[in-house]
């Protein structure tokens, strides 16, 4: 390991982190900062069902104030809807002077969401991967690759701090970039509005529907549009799109370079420049803190509406004769 990582991770191993919460990320967190020799403290609410399983894996568990009020670091790996209210109730006033707030996603930070002590650094270690990959990969001996960003630095340590954290979970590993908090934020939602999440499932949806209103049987064009897009991502995220290219029929690569571009057409750049100017401006924030606020029905039925869509239906039959595919061992 590199002199600077090693020293950032030796900073660390002298100071306490109280990690609050026990979800995907806090799970994959603690346990891999742990086993860099850090000391860690769960942070549970009252009455938590996460209780037995963080006993289970052997970790040191407290209240969320008792874990706060002794930490250097205190890393907030709640749900970003719930942070602000924990945040104020439960951290803020528990906080040692110095001590350094540490969040894997913008969001709250940049939308001023809650207001940070000016006592205290704030920084970002946001792995680009869900917390199961961060446990797996590192116990693998590999690790996901983060972004690492200071927001407020009062002790002049913040850096260093947010580096050793970044080395304890693995991040190193795979490479650690530094960004902004606003950059972090800002690209994640585009990433998960516009690709990710709402652009792929949107595709799939279209091409499905497309098929079927054709008259081709709609368990040929779940294969066709949902089934064999996995072994697609993973040529691309293997080996870039010259390398998935490489790998497909001629027939497709011909398709695919005169044929995607009118999918992907203007009107499609247009509507990603809308949904990130939503996200730059705050409006996309703004709506969803309010959504979720109120209760979160609308948000409810729209997902409630896709999963009875025909695509679901025929998928859970067709699944159903692929049982391995739930535990993620079809690839
Ligand atoms: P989870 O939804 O998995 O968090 C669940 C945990 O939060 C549980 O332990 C739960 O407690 C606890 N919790 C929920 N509400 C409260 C509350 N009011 N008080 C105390 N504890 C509470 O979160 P994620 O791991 O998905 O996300 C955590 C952070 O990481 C977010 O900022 C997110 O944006 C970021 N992130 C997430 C990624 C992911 O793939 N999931 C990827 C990168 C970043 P209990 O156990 O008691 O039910
Ligand atoms: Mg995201």
């Amino acid at each position: 390991m590199e002199p600077v990582y090693e020293s950032s991770l030796q900073f660390l191993r002298g100071r306490r982190v109280a990690v609050i919460g026990y979800g995907s990320q806090g799970r994959g967190q603690s346990l891999n900062l742990r086993d860099s020799g850090v000391d860690v403290v769960l942070g549970l609410r009252e009455g938590s069902p996460s209780r037995a399983r963080v006993e289970a894996d052997g970790m040191v568990v407290a209240t969320v104030e008792e874990a706060v009020r002794n930490a250097d670091v205190v890393a907030l790996l709640i749900p970003d809807t719930a942070q602000p209210e924990v945040f104020e109730k439960q951290v803020q006033k528990y906080l040692k002077p110095g001590a350094c707030v540490l969040l894997s996603h913008g969001f709250n930070v940049h939308y001023r969401c809650v207001q940070l002590p000016s006592a205290c650094d704030v920084v970002m270690v946001a792995p680009k991967g869900p917390g199961n990959l961060v446990r797996e990969t590192f116990t693998a001996g590999q690790g996901v690759p983060c972004l690492i960003a200071v927001e407020r630095d009062c002790t002049g340590n913040a850096e260093q701090l947010a580096m050793g954290y970044a080395v304890a979970v693995g991040g190193m590993r795979a490479g650690v970039i530094r960004t902004t908090f606003r950059e972090e934020t800002e690209t994640d939602l585009f990433g998960e509005q516009a690709i990710l999440c709402g652009g792929a499932t949107a595709l799939v949806k279209a091409g499905f529907e497309t098929l079927v209103e054709a008259g081709y049987q709609p368990e040929v064009a779940y294969f066709e549009c949902l089934h064999e897009l996995k072994l697609i991502v993973d040529l691309m995220q293997r080996s870039g799109l010259s390398g998935m290219r490489h790998a497909i029929s001629d027939t497709a690569r011909y398709g695919d370079v005169t044929r995607g571009p009118l999918v992907v057409d203007d009107h499609v750049r247009e509507a990603m420049r809308r949904v990130l100017s939503q996200i730059r401006d705050g409006s996309f924030a703004q709506e969803w803190v309010s959504e979720s606020q109120a209760g979160g029905e609308r948000f409810k039925r729209l997902v409630e509406a896709d999963a009875h869509h025909p695509l679901e239906r025929t998928g859970a039959k067709l699944r159903a004769a692929m049982p391995w595919l739930a535990t993620g061992a079809g690839a």
